[in-house]
């Protein structure tokens, strides 16, 4: 924990988030009960995309935790990101002594944003060296993974959290406040999907099963099983689906196209799909007596809303600040953050049940 003087800028910064807070209602609320002046130290391992496009410019704008540290397996990444970011040598940290970050005091939170194949293991070992734990979705390769996790993070009593963003998103907040609270009625259909046309590098791991996990599914389509699940507030029991491949050369070893149907208890109609071949993020949702719709739905630069065919009108904000400082301030009051390892275990489950059914081509329960 390091203590730190506000500067100008801080204070402008801190101010809009603390509006955003206000805006979000009792869910952040707890922002407001932190101390500005003491922020809690994060070790970003694996300093790739996610890392160096959102997360450390994110942090520049939080409140209640700081970039302290890294862990990078490359030197030149290590002497850049130590001059730009100023971070002191003793924090930095490579894939070989990485385990020595349990004796640094500065680092309270490791947060692992690497290929899927090596979350569990960068999970576990940041927990048994003592470190509160953020993992980047998809939390793991399967859902045995994803409780392995879960239990070392508990053996070790320390708080697991899951890169969902969404959860502290101002439009997104509000669709799950318009579901879950039945505002026009019981929600009667879902239409949602999210993806993207790859056009990168044939070689690289997300392309590759044993680091990937799978496809669009696995990196796409979670959001769309989240969007389902926190419109309804409710879990899916079962699930059918099926694929399409039009690049097969280059979606060798995973899904391109899915589409599946999920079943749950209230018999509402749930269509989900994902893509590495087609530019989607929408989340369409009809009740008894009204609508309401995001598009788009799950990126980072800025979601639309509509309410009945009107626009939503709701501010976007830094969604990776806003959850890192939701999990600092679960870690300083102890508390369980609502995107747990659980969280990420539910979406997991689906995914398993997915590729079950894709192989079986029939409908699978989700267990
Ligand atoms: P990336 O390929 O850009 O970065 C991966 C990093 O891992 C690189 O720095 C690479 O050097 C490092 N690495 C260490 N060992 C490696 C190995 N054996 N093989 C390959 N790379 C290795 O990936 P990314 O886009 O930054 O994604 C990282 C994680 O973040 C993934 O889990 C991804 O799903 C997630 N992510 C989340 C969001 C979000 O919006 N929440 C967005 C993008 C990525």
């Amino acid at each position: 924990m390091k203590t730190k003087r506000l500067s100008r800028r801080d204070f402008i910064l801190n101010s809009t988030i603390g509006a955003s807070a206000l805006l979000l209602g009792p869910a952040l609320s707890a922002l407001a009960l932190t101390k500005p002046d003491k922020r809690l130290g994060i070790a970003l391992v694996g300093l790739g995309g996610y890392s160096s496009g959102q997360l450390a410019p994110a942090l520049q704008h939080t409140k209640n935790c700081y970039l302290a540290g890294i862990v990078t397996g490359t030197p030149a990444k290590a002497k850049s990101w130590a001059a730009k970011y100023s971070i002191p040598q003793k924090n930095i940290y490579n894939y070989q002594n990485f385990d020595n970050i349990a004796r640094n005091p500065d680092i309270d939170i490791i947060y692992v944003v690497l290929p899927v194949s090596m979350h569990k293991e960068y999970t576990i070992r940041a927990a048994r060296a003592g470190k509160h734990v953020i993992c980047e979705k998809p939390m793991a390769l399967n859902a045995a993974e994803c409780r392995e996790m879960i239990a070392a993070c508990k053996k070790a009593n320390r708080l697991l959290s899951i890169g969902y963003r969404l959860h502290f998103e101002p439009h997104t907040l509000e669709v799950m406040r318009l579901g879950q609270k039945q505002v026009f009625g019981k929600v009667t259909k879902i239409d949602t999907g999210n993806g993207f046309t790859y056009n990168g590098d044939p070689n690289a791991w997300r392309l590759k099963k044993a680091m990937a996990g799978g496809g669009g599914l696995m990196d796409m389509g979670i959001y769309a099983i989240q969007g389902a699940r926190y419109t309804l507030g409710q879990e899916p029991i079962a699930v059918k689906a099926t694929q399409q491949k039009t690049r097969p050369q280059l979606f060798k070893e995973v899904d391109e196209t899915v589409f599946w149907e999920l079943k749950f208890a209230g018999g509402q109609k749930v269509t989900g799909k994902s893509s590495y071949n087609n530019d989607w993020s929408y989340l369409q949702v009809e009740a008894e007596k009204g609508n309401f719709e995001l598009q788009p739905a799950y990126g980072y630069n800025g979601l639309n809303g509509k309410v009945n065919g009107k626009p939503m009108h709701i501010p976007n904000i830094i969604q990776q600040a806003a959850q890192m400082d939701d999990f600092a301030t679960c870690v300083q009051l102890k508390k369980q953050s609502r995107v747990s390892g659980e969280e990420g275990l539910m979406d997991m489950k689906v995914v398993d049940a997915i590729y079950r059914s894709l192989d079986s081509g029939q409908w699978v329960n989700i267990v």
